[in-house]
Parts: C-alpha cells; structure tokens; sequence
C-alpha cells in the first residue's frame, strides 16, 4: 500500500527494453518535487511516452529504480499506485452513455452536485449546460456529439473530480479552435495545481507554463531546465 502521496518522484538509472538489447531508456535520472509539473518534449520514439508507461507500471524497469516519495513504485500494489497516479491520455476516452457518468468515472460515489462543481472547474460547465439534456446528454465513444475540445475537458472534469496527487498528460494534438483552446490552458493550470505532473506537451503555451522541461533523444535527458533557461 502506498500510503497518501506528497508527489516526489524519482528515476535512478532508469534503463528500459522493450525487446532485449534495445534501450529506450538509457539510463534516465529525473527528480521531480512534489507539486511540480514537467513537460516533456522530443523527437517521435525519444522516450517520453516509455517515461509514462513504466511510471504508471504498463512495464516494469529493466534495471534502475523509480520511486514515489521513496518507496520503489514495485513494493507497491498497482491498485493504491493507480489511484495516485491519475492519466489523461491524448486519445480522450468517452464512453457510451451521460455526459456525468463520465465525468463521474474519475470517482464513482461523486454526487452530482460534486460533478458539476468538476465541471465548472475546469470551465465545461457552459457548453454541457447548452447541450440538448445538459449533464443527462448521451453521448458516443466514436460519436460527434463532442469536439476534440470538449473531449479534453470532459476528461480534465474527471480527473479533477478522481483528485490523483500525480497526474500524467498526454496533450492531444488535435487542432482546436482558439476559444477552446484558451479555455484549456485556463483548465489546465486548475487542474494541475498542487499536483506533480507530467504533461507530453505539445503546444507551445503548455511547454511555457511547466515548471521544468525536459528534452528526451533517443532514451536520454539531454536538456532540462524552465522555458527561459533553454
Ligand atoms: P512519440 O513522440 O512518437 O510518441 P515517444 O517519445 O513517446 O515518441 P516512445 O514511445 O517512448 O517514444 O518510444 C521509445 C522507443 O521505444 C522507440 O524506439 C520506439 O520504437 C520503442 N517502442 C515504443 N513502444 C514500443 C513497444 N510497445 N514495443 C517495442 N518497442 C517500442
Ligand atoms: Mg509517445
């Protein structure tokens, strides 16, 4: 059991194959405060999403440690390191079914009310009420109902509601329109707030604003520093 998470995460010589004899990590040291977000940025098969993979346990290390406020993440149970670990993958996923079961998905006992406060948060709140049946409007894992936007808001409303102490983000790169575009980086510092996150980003207002960037190529860290640093 990982007991309640402040957030510091440690790679030690993080070395990772995923067929023997090719490193896609080369031996990675990160130290990430608690509260800290990290933008990680480079070149397509550089190793971000291998960084993600093995922090949330898709993979065990090949060798090297990663630790969560010391504790190696494999003494712990994959249940208590998930519900720490919280992911918004850049495949937005929607379900069939309410626009609040899904956002209720972050955490399962939420009231309603706790729902739309979520929702609000994150400033999803405006375009759900619009909709036909508001929060009761059904919507489609493949359907249009939804724009790539609201997608990424819905999926910010549930994550915010699971309230994970770490969260991962893989920042769609869909093109969206600026007005949803604003509302994003609007919900993103909420959501971020106070936790340790690491965010494959891809726009450049999302890269500005991390407190630390770190640039992958081929499985090593060569660059990290803030946006005025590099
Ligand atoms: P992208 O920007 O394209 O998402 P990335 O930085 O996330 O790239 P990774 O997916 O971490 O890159 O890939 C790192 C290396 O590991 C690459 O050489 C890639 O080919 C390899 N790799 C990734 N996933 C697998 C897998 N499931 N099986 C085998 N090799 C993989
Ligand atoms: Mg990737």
């Amino acid at each position: 059991e990982l007991p309640p998470a402040k957030g510091d995460i440690r790679f030690e010589n993080v070395v990772f194959e995923y067929e023997p004899g090719r490193r896609a990590l080369k031996g990675l040291n990160l130290d990430v405060s608690a509260g800290q977000s990290i933008a990680l940025v480079g070149h397509t098969g550089s190793g971000k999403s291998t960084i993600i993979n093995l922090l949330c346990r898709f993979y065990d290390v090949t060798s090297g440690s990663i630790t969560i406020d010391g504790h190696d993440i494999r003494d712990v149970s994959l249940n208590s390191l998930r519900s720490q670990v919280g992911i918004v993958l850049q495949d937005t996923f929607i379900f069939s079914g309410t626009i609040r079961d899904n956002i209720r998905f972050g955490r399962l006992n939420a009231t309603d009310e706790e729902v739309e406060q979520a929702a609000k948060a994150v400033r999803a709140h405006d375009f759900i009420a619009k909709l036909p049946s508001g929060y009761d409007t059904e919507v489609q894992e493949r359907g249009n109902v939804l724009s790539m936007g609201q997608r990424q808001l819905i999926s910010f409303a549930r994550a915010l509601l699971a309230d994970p102490r770490i969260l991962i983000l893989d920042e769609a790169t869909a093109s969206i329109d600026t007005e949803t575009e604003l509302k994003i980086q609007e919900a993103l510092k909420t959501l971020l707030k106070g936790r340790t996150s690491f965010i494959i980003a891809h726009r450049l207002s999302t890269i500005r604003g991390a407190d630390n960037i770190v640039v992958m190529d081929h499985g090593e860290l060569m660059e990290m520093g803030d946006h005025s640093q590099l």
